[in-house]
C-alpha cells in the first residue's frame, strides 16, 4: 500500500516471529483441539502452519492440557515445525503455569485474559502470571475481551458515569473500561517486573463499528503491539465479511501488528480457511504478499457459459498448489496478478493492469482470446487447446521473470519477450 504508515510500536519477539515495529504484520491462528490430545492438536498446528499461520494459540484449560503442551512442542520440532505455540489460559493460568513448569517454557507466549484471572485475588494472580513469563522471558498478550470484560472495574467506570453532569451512552463506557483495563494490566506487568517490549494487548468485541471504536481510542496509548481480531465473528460469508469489515479500516490506518480471524468452522470444516481469509485480508489490502492473485470478473450475459469460471479456478488452484514449490525457486511469485476475464468489455484494460492476462470470447465475440504480458499484447489464442496453451505462456513467464535466469536467458524482471501478432 503506497504512503502505509504503521502506528510506531515496539518489537515483541515471540519464539523468533518479531511483532510490531517495521516487521510485517503476522497471521496467526488457534486450534479448536482439546490440547490433551496430543495427536490430533498436532495435526492440527501442522495444518494450519501449512497454511501459512506464522503463531498458533492452544488452549490450556487443565493439567492434562498442560502437561501435553511439552509434548506437542517436542512433536512439531522433530517433525521440522518452528511455529511458536501460545499458550491462552483462563482462570487457572497461575495455577497450570506454576505446576507445569515444563509447559510454561515450552510456550512462546502466554495470552492472559485480565476479566478471567479471578476477582478477589485477581491482581495476585495476574502478578503470578506475569512473574513466571518474566522468569521464562515470555512475552504476554494482555487480551481483553467484552465478553469477559473485568465487572468490578465495569461498574467503577459506569458510577463514575452516572455522576457526570452529562452520562456518555453506555457503548462508550464499554470501550473506556476495555481500554482501562488493558492499560491498567499492562501497567502492572511492568510493575511486576515484565520488560515493556514482552507486552502485546488486543481489546475483541464481536461489533465491527465497535471494534473499530475500542482499537482506535486504544492505539495511540502506548506502543504496544497489536493483536487485531473481531471475536466470535461467526460462519461461512458472515465471518469473513464481518471480520474484514472490522480489521481494513484499521489495518489501513496503520493500527494492528498481528491479526486472527476467528471463524466457526463448518462442522467437519477446514480449521486452516482462518489462516487464508488472515492472509486474503492483507494481500488485498496491500499489506502483504503471500500468494499470486487471480482477477477475475463476475462474468454476465456476455459470456454465459461456465469455461472462464472453470479456467480462473483451474489457475487459482493451480497457483495455489505450485506455490509450496515456487516460494523458494521464485522469489516474488507471491506478487503476480493473473487476470482472467469473461470477454472483450473490460478483458484487455484488466489484463493490462495485470502482470499477465488473458480475455476469453464472449458470447458473440470472435472465438479468439488475446494474451497480455506486462501491459502488452503478448498473443492471440484460438481453439481447444487455448487453457494449456495459457498455462504454458503462465509457466514461461514465472521462470523467466522470477527464477534465476538459468535456462531462460532473461533477468528477473524483464518482460517475457516481444509482442506477437
Ligand atoms: S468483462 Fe465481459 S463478461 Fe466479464 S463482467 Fe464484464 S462485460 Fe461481463
Amino acid at each position: 500500500m503506497s504512503n502505509w504508515k504503521r502506528r510506531p510500536s515496539h518489537t515483541v519477539d515471540i519464539g523468533g516471529v518479531l511483532v510490531g515495529g517495521d516487521h510485517p504484520v503476522v497471521v496467526q491462528s488457534m486450534t479448536n483441539t482439546d490440547t490433551a490430545d496430543v495427536e490430533g492438536t498436532v495435526r492440527q498446528v501442522s495444518e494450519l502452519a501449512g497454511a501459512g499461520s506464522e503463531l498458533v494459540r492452544v488452549t490450556v484449560n487443565n493439567d492434562d492440557a498442560a502437561r501435553a503442551v511439552p509434548t506437542i512442542v517436542e512433536r512439531l520440532r522433530d517433525a521440522g515445525l518452528d511455529v511458536p505455540i501460545v499458550g491462552d489460559f483462563h482462570y487457572n493460568g497461575h495455577l497450570l503455569l506454576d505446576r507445569f513448569p515444563e509447559c510454561a517454557r515450552a510456550l512462546a507466549k502466554y495470552r492472559i485474559n485480565p476479566g478471567n484471572v479471578g476477582t478477589k485475588r485477581r491482581d495476585e494472580n495476574f502478578r503470578k502470571i506475569v512473574s513466571i513469563a518474566v522468569d521464562n522471558d515470555k512475552p504476554v498478550r494482555i487480551g481483553v475481551n467484552w465478553g469477559s470484560l473485568d465487572q468490578d472495574l465495569l461498574t467503577e467506570l459506569m458510577d463514575r458515569n452516572a455522576g457526570l453532569p452529562e452520562p456518555r451512552d453506555a457503548g462508550a463506557v464499554l470501550r473506556d473500561a476495555m481500554v482501562e483495563s488493558a492499560m491498567r494490566s499492562a501497567e502492572l506487568a511492568q510493575e511486576t517486573g515484565l520488560g515493556e517490549d514482552r507486552i502485546l494487548l488486543s481489546a475483541k468485541v464481536s461489533d465491527v463499528t465497535e471494534l473499530v471504536a475500542v482499537y482506535r481510542q486504544l492505539a495511540p496509548l502506548s506502543r504496544y503491539p497489536l493483536h487485531l481480531g473481531l471475536t466470535e465473528a461467526g460462519m461461512g460469508a458472515k465471518g469473513i465479511v464481518a471480520t474484514t469489515a472490522g480489521l481494513a479500516p484499521l489495518l489501513i490506518e496503520g493500527i494492528g501488528d498481528t491479526i486472527r480471524v476467528s471463524l466457526t468452522p463448518e462442522p467437519g470444516g477446514d480449521r486452516a480457511e482462518e489462516v487464508r481469509v488472515a492472509q486474503q485480508i492483507l494481500q488485498s489490502l496491500g499489506i502483504r504478499s503471500f500468494e499470486p492473485q487471480v482477477i477475475s470478473c463476475p462474468g454476465c450475459g456476455r459470456t454465459t457459459s461456465t469455461f472462464f469460471q472453470e479456467m480462473a479456478q483451474d489457475i487459482q488452484a493451480y497457483l495455489r498448489k505450485q506455490m509450496p514449490h515456487w516460494r523458494d525457486r521464485y522469489p516474488g511469485v507471491e506478487e503476480l496478478s493473473v487476470a482472467v476475464m469473461g470477454c472483450v468489455v473490460n478483458g484487455p484494460g484488466e489484463s493490462k493492469h495485470c502482470d499477465i492476462g488473458i480475455s476469453l470470447p464472449g458470447t458473440f465475440e470472435e472465438p479468439k482470446a488475446p494474451v497480455y504480458v506486462d501491459g502488452e499484447h503478448f498473443r492471440t489464442l484460438k481453439g481447444e487447446g487455448l487453457v494449456e496453451e495459457f498455462m504454458g505462456i503462465l509457466e514461461d513467464y514465472v521462470e523467466r521473470r522470477y527464477g534465476s535466469g538459468d535456462g531462460a536467458g532473461e533477468t528477473a524482471g524483464e518482460p517475457v519477450g516481444a509482442p506477437s501478432a
